[in-house]
């Protein structure tokens, strides 16, 4: 369902744009809301969130799509944690598609799905690993890494049950918002795989904006 926000980017306390195939690592307190804006569109947002204050406690893709009945994200969605508590709910998106089932790219799965010498390509694990290493004021370690939110990634199930990595249907300025209902840490990785559609073969700056 697409649903527009309300919010004012001028009223934003803060708005930070994410280069192309860099991270973002922050805290977005309860009552919070915040904004990834897709900002030249095909871009994905490899998403992680931790409650703030025990990293053992984090988004859970099993929980959510359990409880919603729906493999797919979007407005309305209650982005719960592996102990069933909503750590975020989704207020706004105006893309219409996310996917939290088809992973995010790794060294390792570029090397299977492609080819070997795609081993050393940069990818979205590497981003998260380099993200926890320069901030180790978030207390996460690599075993805290683990399935994660695809915003605007379209991951759409075939006829027969498999995942395919499918033409993105975002556009420039497309956007999902998020209120959340607990302190989280927020870790996207801006995709850099150039393997796949997921971000157009040509990656491109994501923004984040956050309201209190
Ligand atoms: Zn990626």
């Amino acid at each position: 369902m697409l649903i527009e926000s309300s919010r004012r980017p001028e009223n934003a306390t803060s708005r930070t744009i994410v280069d192309a195939g860099d991270y973002y690592i922050n805290i977005v307190h309860a009552g919070q809301t915040i904004r990834i804006v897709d900002v030249e569109g095909n871009e994905a947002a490899d998403t992680l969130f931790f409650n703030a204050h025990d990293s053992a406690e984090r988004y859970s893709a099993i929980d959510t799509v359990r409880e919603q009945g729906n493999v797919y994200l979007g407005t309305g969605t209650n982005l719960l944690s592996n102990r069933g508590n909503v750590m975020l709910t989704i207020t706004a998106d105006t893309c219409g598609r996310h996917d939290t089932l088809g992973g995010a790219c790794s060294s390792e799965s570029n090397t299977v799905r492609y080819d070997l010498e795609k081993r050393h390509m940069h990818s979205c694990r590497d981003n998260w690993m380099l993200a926890i290493a320069e901030h180790p004021e978030f207390g996460l370690t690599k075993r805290d890494i683990t399935h994660n939110i695809n915003f605007f990634m379209n991951v759409p199930i075939t006829p027969e049950g498999g995942l395919s990595f499918a033409e993105g249907i975002s556009g420039p300025g497309k956007y999902v918002e998020m209120r959340a209902a607990m302190d989280v840490v927020v870790l996207i990785s801006n995709c850099p795989q150039l393997n796949n559609p997921c971000s157009g073969f040509n990656p491109t700056p994501l923004e984040i904006l956050i309201w209190q």
